[in-house]
């Protein structure tokens, strides 16, 4: 059985002050059979984890480089992330591949590493509007799950988030048959290569648009553990609703 998760990524939003929307979310009374993780900013990474002590709610951040220390100016390895209090990295998030030509091989390694450390990793995966039209949407989703997504992944130690990058931040969201078919495939690609019981734990993660609107209807889909939330996580106010749309989907 997968356990739920709602998972939030700030992306490049929030100081030190917004740890407030923390607290609530701290405070709240989450069911048990759900999963809570917010990922923000890496210079809020230390301080997050001190606001969530105690509560289930975890911290996780945006990127790490794969290796564990050295001449990288400007990055953070996963060992920082985990010293600092995280518990999870999110990973290929379609930003970081457009804006810093992130490969799925450099994805791969970089989970390699957040394992090793014991973080969760957040793989992203999503095709473009354009390969979507184009009818390819399956053929980039095999080939990024297959080349980012390392040999040593298991229901314990990686989430897969698909996240077509023409709805996020759009308020454009795909059907749910949509959502279903590449959950659908991710799953059977997933059990292929890891067996039934690794490629069955992996969950699955929606991204893109989620809201409070949509978001029951989203969990309501086949093969849907949760969802990978931008926009909408970075007020408890939007974030709760969503949180308490997946606790009613268990
Ligand atoms: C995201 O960037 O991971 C995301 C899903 O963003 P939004 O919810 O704002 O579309």
């Amino acid at each position: 059985m997968r356990r739920k998760l709602a998972a939030g990524n700030w992306k490049m939003n929030g100081t030190r002050a917004a740890l407030s929307e923390l607290d609530v979310l701290a405070k709240a009374p989450i069911d048990p059979a759900v999963d809570i993780l917010l990922c923000p900013p890496a210079p809020l990474l230390s301080e997050a984890a001190k606001h969530v002590s105690g509560s289930p709610v975890v911290i996780g951040a945006q990127d790490c480089h794969y290796e564990p220390s050295g001449a990288h100016t400007g990055d953070i390895s996963a060992a920082m992330i985990a010293d600092a209090g995280a518990r999870a990295v999110i990973l290929g998030h379609s930003e970081r591949r457009e804006d810093h030509n992130e490969s799925s091989p450099l994805v791969r390694q970089k989970a390699r590493s957040a394992h090793a450390e014991g973080l969760l990793a957040v793989i992203c995966l999503g095709e473009s509007e354009a390969q979507r039209l184009a009818a390819n949407t399956l053929d980039i989703i095999a080939g990024q799950l297959a080349t980012s997504v390392p040999d040593d992944a298991t229901g314990a130690n990686t989430v897969i988030a698909y996240e077509p990058i023409w709805a996020i931040g759009t308020g454009n969201v795909p059907t749910t048959e949509q959502i279903d078919e590449v959950h659908d495939f991710i799953r059977a690609r997933l059990v292929r290569r890891f067996g039934g019981d690794e490629g069955g734990a992996i969950r699955l993660l929606y991204g893109g648009s989620v809201k409070p609107g949509n978001a029951a209807e989203i969990f309501a889909t086949d093969n849907v553990d949760g969802a990978l939330v931008g926009g909408a996580s970075l007020k408890a106010d939007d974030f709760l609703p969503i949180i308490r749309a997946l606790e009613t989907s268990v």
